[in-house]
């Protein structure tokens, strides 16, 4: 693993927000020797990744699966620690229960042969074409991940190497102009599997009809590479990064609302908070690219910020936090309720902009795993659908609370014959419109912007700025994207990138 070179000299860096993505650059940033500090809104680190307590039950409040652990592992590794000592990742047996309306209940084992045999047991597709898929989505992934994730997607350097040329030359392979539902209707014919395949576009907030079939990466890095949890709950990550960045001399201010970035002429010279001014060498935006232009720099026209103001964000969610009074023996740690009618499910989330009337329902159980996180013979419920992110004005036409509540319920009831309706002793609800308030993510987007178009890859925001000197940026809404490995990677570019200038 790389190690980060060393500064002699004291360069201020101010970074604003303190989700994963931010933390990842403060830590690196901080090792190097440089002066470090975070802001951060809330009251507590993580941003999306933070932790909800409520009347002895305790929820992640937002992530729940780990892919990709080796990101994780090489930020702890690059500053001189031993991930063991801080966090301990776990391999989920089964990755996933999936329930379907016809019955069907499947168990996507993370054994290749395991999974092949249970699809060949209850599906109509023989086992080999699982393998036959799973080969197909590693090609992507090796031709790909190299200058999509690991890089700086517009460093010269990034090309300038043999694999860089191997993708180049097999173009075709990354599988850029079918998509993500065409691509699986090529390998499938049994609907129950091509819709769990298809689901994998909501990995970054995407849609399985629309987005190029590059993104079946994703289930390479699930089925090949694994899908972990951590010991504790997701906010023991969220807590283990924080500690990590005290330990090396991060300081955080936290409950400070950054209100502006500080520039003369395109230089960033720090930022406004409480109205007083806080000069810095450096800032790091972890806040949703969207409102670091609109918002912080004010700035509606450069072509930056015109460029991303066009673009489209990813859909968002609408969560029940239940704490319920039963021990469901049917539900595993994650499962999936399909809905009866995915493309129009999505076509009422990214073009009607409207919840769907049959949702597909999420349901992760960290107490599964983690007795503490509810009381004996109880469970924390994390109730998920995925909903229409709120930026436009036609996306407030939304079902009621206990509309959506209801349909829930029912479904829940149908699907896996658990009534819960009387079961449900604590509530709490995270709408778009909070995330959007709570982490600033515009319209309650989750993976900032969606990857709808053949390419979003390249329309991300760079993690440094070309506009403003002295500005970079990390997060879901930059490059790489969303999802818990990419912005800790974005927080390595965006700390590379200081490094290599300052
Ligand atoms: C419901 C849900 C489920 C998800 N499930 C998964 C999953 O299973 N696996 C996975 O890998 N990913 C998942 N994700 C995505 C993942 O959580 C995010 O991609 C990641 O945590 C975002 O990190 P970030 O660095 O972009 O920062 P964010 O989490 O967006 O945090 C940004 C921080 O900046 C702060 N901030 C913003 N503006 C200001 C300001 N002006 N002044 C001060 N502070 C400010 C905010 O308060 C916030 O703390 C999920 C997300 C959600 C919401």
């Amino acid at each position: 693993m790389n190690q980060i070179s060393f500064k002699a000299k004291s360069i201020s860096i101010i970074v604003i927000g303190s989700g994963l993505g931010g933390l990842s650059a403060a830590i690196r940033l901080a090792y190097a020797g440089y002066d470090v500090t975070v802001y951060e809104k809330n009251p507590t680190p993580g941003g999306k990744a933070r932790s909800i307590e409520q009347s002895g039950f305790r929820f992640d409040a937002g992530p729940s699966l780990i892919t990709m652990p080796f990101v994780i592992n090489e930020l702890f590794e690059s500053v001189g620690e031993n991930p063991v000592d801080w966090l301990t990742l776990n391999k989920l047996t089964n990755l996933c229960r999936y329930f379907y309306q016809d019955g069907t209940v499947l168990n996507a084992y993370s054994d290749r042969e395991k999974f092949a045999v249970e699809i060949e047991a209850n599906t109509t597709e023989k086992r080999d074409a699982l393998y036959k898929y799973l080969e197909y989505c590693k090609t992507i992934y090796d031709l790909t991940a190299d200058i999509f994730l690991f890089k700086d997607l517009y460093s010269a350097k990034t090309y300038s190497n043999f694999k860089a040329f191997k993708t180049l030359l097999k173009l075709p392979k990354i599988d850029s102009f079918r998509t993500m539902n065409n691509a699986n209707r090529s390998f499938f014919n049994d609907e129950r599997i091509i819709q769990l395949f298809n689901r994998y576009a909501t990995y970054n907030g995407s849609d399985p009809y629309k987005c190029p079939a590059t993104l079946n990466i994703i289930s390479h890095v699930e089925y090949s590479i694994g899908g972990y949890y951590a010991s504790g709950g997701m906010y023991s990550l969220t807590d283990a990064l924080y500690r990590l960045a005290l330990k090396k001399g991060v300081k955080f201010r936290f409950n400070t609302n950054v209100e502006k970035i500080i520039t003369h002429g395109n230089n960033v010279k720090g930022i406004i908070t409480g109205g007083s001014e806080i000069l810095s060498d450096g800032v790091i935006s972890n806040a949703d690219v969207y409102s670091t232009y609109g918002k912080l720099l004010n700035d509606d026209k450069s072509s930056a910020a015109r460029k991303y103001n066009k673009l489209e964000p990813s859909s968002s969610a609408h969560v029940f936090y239940w704490g319920v009074n039963i021990a469901s023996h049917k539900l595993e740690t994650h499962n999936i309720l399909f809905s009866g009618d995915y493309k129009k499910e999505f076509e009422e989330i990214f073009d009607k902009k409207v919840y769907p009337a049959d949702p597909t329902i999420y349901i992760y159980i960290s107490s599964k795993f983690s007795q503490g996180d509810a009381p004996s013979g109880k469970e924390n419920w994390f109730v998920m659908i995925n909903a229409p992110n709120c930026a436009s004005s036609n996306a407030k036409v939304q079902m009621s609370k206990e509309g959506i509540k209801q349909v829930i319920l029912s479904k829940i009831k149908v699907l896996t014959g658990y009534d819960i309706r009387d079961k449900i002793e604590t509530e709490s609800i995270m709408r778009p419109q909070d995330i959007e308030e709570q982490t600033g993510s515009f319209g309650g987007s989750i993976y900032g912007i969606s990857s709808n178009s053949r390419n979003a890859a390249f329309l991300r925001q760079q993690n440094m700025s070309k506009q403003y000197k002295g500005l970079y940026f990390t997060g879901g809404s930059a490059h790489p994207g969303g999802g818990i490995p990419l912005v800790i990677l974005s927080g390595k570019i965006a700390a590379g990138k200081i490094i290599n200038s300052m």
